[in-house]
């Protein structure tokens, strides 16, 4: 019986599921926040255990794994007698520039790729190595797996993932585009075919990751053909804080009307912009939906620009694909919002698609289709579980 811990590293935070792999169960997950950082403190959630709460200084990465171990393993809170019993740790890692398109066993030649690449997610990619090395530590001869969230992305042809600038930037410094949330695309695309009952080698869906960070897919028997976010994860739809796709020479602009440097805007467009932007309210769509019901004018707007985005992409991955069987929704947005999901497919009907508005209306937590029987397209919600899918990763290189 495999059980791997899921480690996804930040900065300052390192969030951890424990999970046995054969019963696809989660035995305990928590985070550790403020590390480095005064008053650091440990949470986690055990199966059939009390919530365990510690407030204690983590100076770095290494003393939050160790706290960690402890409260797996500890009587009172924990699930395993020993450390012993991780199997394997599977590790969340953003970056993995065009050299892995799939999950890998930790190396040192992987590590050098993790570091190589942090000019390209500088503020993942470290504190993933910083989390790999912590484990490495703590727990010495125990298998890490790295699972990048730019692999799906790497099926991608030449001719979509090249932008059209000098072909020497791609050259000399890899500017490229690489799409993210792949975890989450590859596990939401695989289980719609899965699920759906589609061919797995020829079936086309698109995936809409919609949360804070907004992105869609569009694959071909589960391979990635194309997805909206680029060289980072700016690129694309109107997200919660972020722009999406804008005419660059809009960060000129704004730079010289207002005395700001490129970073300034920049960091305008990734944290200022998007649906908080337009609609000054929240990039929180609760938020949106309850101000738009009480007559804001520019939350409305801000939700009509969210939904439009979305429809245009599916329309150009659908004929990039030259078809789509399914279109499948899922992320805190995908999954909860039903005047989204009910919008965008409103808009669909061109492709044959019939929404099913009753099912749509329900608050329900399950996988489930929303389209009518009669739907050409299938529309879909299945809840997206990018832990798991590291872990089945892992499990699978390790045995
Ligand atoms: P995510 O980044 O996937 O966690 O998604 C966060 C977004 O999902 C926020 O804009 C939330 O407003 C939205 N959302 C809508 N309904 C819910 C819900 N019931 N639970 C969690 N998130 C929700």
């Amino acid at each position: 019986m495999l059980k791997i811990l899921v480690i996804n590293a930040g900065s300052s935070s390192l969030k951890y599921q424990f999970i046995d792999i054969e019963k696809k169960e989660v035995l305990a997950k928590g985070i550790c926040e403020r590390i480095g950082i005064e008053g650091s403190k440990i949470s986690q959630k055990a199966d059939g255990k009390p919530e365990y709460e510690l407030v204690k200084d983590m100076k770095d990465h290494s003393d939050a794994i160790k706290m960690v171990i402890d409260a797996l393993t500890s009587k009172e809170y924990g699930v395993i007698s020993s450390m012993n019993e991780i199997d394997a740790v599977g590790h969340r890692v953003l970056h993995g520039g065009k050299y892995y398109s799939a999950s890998t066993i930790v190396t040192d030649d992987v590590k050098k790729v993790i570091r190589d690449c942090f000019d390209l997610g500088p503020l993942h990619n470290p504190a993933n190595l910083t989390g790999i090395e912590a484990c490495e530590k703590a727990m010495p001869g125990t298998p890490q797996v790295a699972v990048f969230d730019t692999a799906f992305g790497q099926s991608m042809d030449k001719k979509v993932y090249t932008y059209a600038i000098p072909y020497e930037y791609y050259e000399k410094y890899a500017i490229r585009r690489y799409g993210f949330h792949g975890i989450s695309h590859n596990f939401v695309a695989n289980r719609a075919l899965e699920v759906i009952g589609l061919d797995k080698e020829k079936g086309k869906v698109i995936v809409c990751h919609l949360g804070n960070g907004s992105s869609i897919s569009a694959s071909i028997g589960g391979k990635c053909v194309d997805t909206s976010m680029g060289l980072t994860p700016l690129e694309g739809l109107v997200m919660g804080t972020r722009s999406g796709d804008v005419d660059p020479a809009v960060v000129q602009y704004i730079a010289n009307k207002e005395n700001k440097t490129v970073d300034e805007v920049l960091n305008i467009l990734n944290k200022k912009s998007g649906v908080l932007g337009i609609s000054k309210v929240s990039s929180d769509f609760r938020d949106l939906e309850d101000a738009a019901e009480n007559g804001n004018e520019m939350a409305k707007l801000a939700l009509d620009m969210f939904i439009y985005r979305v429809v245009k992409y599916i329309g150009a991955y659908a004929a990039a694909m030259n078809g789509v069987d399914a279109i499948v929704f899922t992320a805190g947005i995908g999954e909860n919002t039903v005047i989204i999901r009910d919008a965008v497919a409103k808009s669909l009907t061109y492709l044959g698609v019939e929404l099913d508005e009753k099912i749509n209306s329900e608050r329900r937590k399950d996988e489930r289709c929303i389209s009518t029987p009669n739907s050409k397209v299938k529309v879909w919600v299945i809840p997206t579980n990018e832990e798991l899918m590291i872990a089945e990763d892992t499990a699978r290189l390790v045995k």
